[in-house]
């Protein structure tokens, strides 16, 4: 399966696990490591793109790699590297030239206290120049050959291993294989997350990524979902430090059928105001509110957002989350895109420009402990139809479709919500709404007093209005 020139370093490691029971010896659980954006740096090419060292002096580890591999081992993990080196089929350079390179990498995880258990090196490439590498094959990833005749050889677990990388390939081997993925969002290898889209769990950084795994497998019991979002937890509450905002879910997805023409060729939040798609005013306010991470729920024509907007604005980390075929309604969205989110997260429409303190609105909800927040203004019926009933931080009574007598608040679009907040209602609950209104029903809806009036675009005179007031406020 792998070339001859590059075979993986032979089983060293502690002996496989505990004294033999009944059943034979316990299989090991393992941890699949990418090689290349994951354990050492990737290095620009002659174009400027990153890729693959070629050259064992262009080797260098990624911060802390060794110490990281060493906390999977010492938790009792199998550590196995598995790579796609394709540059020798490409004719680009010889096999031994990816042998000295990827020999260097375990050199220097060596050095650093580090080993590997096992490795896989694939070198073909479907489309290569150099017989005999130049063919399809079963290793390359994202086909999981490398991971099963790894797990084969060492006996490993795949429903209780995992694979780490930075890239689709990485988790469609993953996937494949049968193992919990975790998604390193390395920068220089964002052109390798076309769609970057994925249901798992992701880290900043082989360390956090590391972090996320042995608490999410610290559960013996857990199923493989379990310990995904559990991990997916951890991930994003270390990637959002104590100073930061909590993730922010944008609802992006919408038709935007009350603007007719305007949403014809454009999703609603690239609509064109005060000169840049709106959705950009958007997150430069939530930047200035310190938010660092933001989800994208998209839907319709949601391709186009991913394409303009990009993997990150105004030093917001950007990730997308796609509607299925049928629409799934707000909380839908909200749900599918749960393992990006994490335990805790802000909620808001994609249409439109609150004008709140993010930070203090986090900050007092996350001070309450209960489990949903909304923002609400004393509307007294100037703005549209009174939907709350508020007192002392609380939201008593929500109804967005039928308000009654003594609602004299409204709600103001931005919400928060935790993970566990979502199993107020049945899973087939469509919409958001609803579930803020079984929050309420039950004391559980911390309020927030919001004093600006709010901006939107969802009609194309709400368009127009927030254009002139944008381009007030910018110039
Ligand atoms: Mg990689
Ligand atoms: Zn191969």
């Amino acid at each position: 399966m792998s070339g001859p020139a590059v075979s993986g370093p032979a089983v060293s490691g502690p002996a496989l696990s505990g004294p033999a029971s009944s059943g034979g010896p316990a299989k090991r659980r393992a941890v699949f490591l990418d090689r290349d954006g994951v354990v050492n740096c990737l290095v620009p090419d002659h174009t400027g793109a990153f890729e693959s060292p070629l050259c064992p002096e262009d080797v260098r580890l990624t911060a802390g790699a060794a110490q990281h591999i060493q906390r999977l081992r010492q938790a009792g993990f199998l550590v196995m590297c598995v790579t796609n080196q394709p540059a020798a089929a490409k004719g680009t350079v010889s096999v031994d030239r990816i042998d000295l390179v990827h020999r260097r990498v375990i050199e220097l995880l060596e050095e650093g206290g580090a080993h590997i258990d096992g490795g896989r090196v694939c070198l073909h490439h479907p489309a290569g120049v150099v017989p005999p590498l130049a063919r399809v094959c079963q290793c390359r990833k994202p086909a999981p050959g490398m991971l099963l005749s790894l797990a084969e050889q060492f006996g490993a677990d795949l429903s209780a291993s995992w694979m780490i990388g930075d890239t689709d390939a990485d988790m469609g081997a993953g996937e494949a294989a049968g193992v919990a993925t975790i998604l390193v969002l390395n920068p220089d290898s964002a052109p390798k997350r076309s769609r970057a889209h994925r249901p798992g769990p992701v880290a900043g950084d082989l360390g956090e990524a590391v972090t996320a795994l042995l608490a999410g497998a610290g559960r013996q019991d857990a199923q493989a979902e379990g310990r995904v979002a559990e991990a997916a937890g951890n991930v994003v509450e270390a990637a959002t430090g104590e100073g930061a905002l909590s993730t922010v879910c944008i609802l992006a997805g919408g038709l935007g059928s009350r603007l007719g023409g305007y949403v014809d060729q454009t999703p609603k939040p690239l609509l064109p105001v005060a000169g840049k798609p709106f959705l950009l005013h958007q997150l430069a306010l939530l930047a200035s509110y310190g938010a660092e991470r933001a989800v994208l729920c998209v839907g319709y024509l949601g391709d186009m957002v991913e394409a303009t907007i990009g993997p990150e604005r105004f030093g917001i980390q950007l990730a997308y989350s796609y509607d299925g075929p049928k629409l799934a309604g707000t909380l839908g969205a909200v749900r599918e895109a749960l393992p990006l989110l994490g335990r805790r997260f802000l909620v808001l429409y994609g249409d439109t420009y609150l004008r709140v303190d993010y930070r203090a609105f986090d900050r007092q909800w996350k001070a309450s402990g209960l489990p949903g927040a909304m923002s609400v203004l004393h509307n007294q019926g100037r703005w549209d139809r009174s939907n709350v009933e508020y007192a002392d931080s609380l939201v008593v009574r929500y109804n967005k479709g039928s308000p009654s007598e003594g609602m004299d608040w409204i709600d103001y679009g931005l919400g928060g919500l935790t993970a566990a907040a979502l199993e107020r209602v049945p899973r087939t609950e469509p919409d958001l709404s609803e579930l803020y209104a079984a929050l309420a029903r039950r004391g559980e809806l911390f309020g927030f007093e919001a004093t600006e009036r709010f901006y939107e675009i969802g009609t194309p005179a709400a368009l127009e209005e927030t254009g002139r007031f944008l381009e007030t406020i910018n110039s």
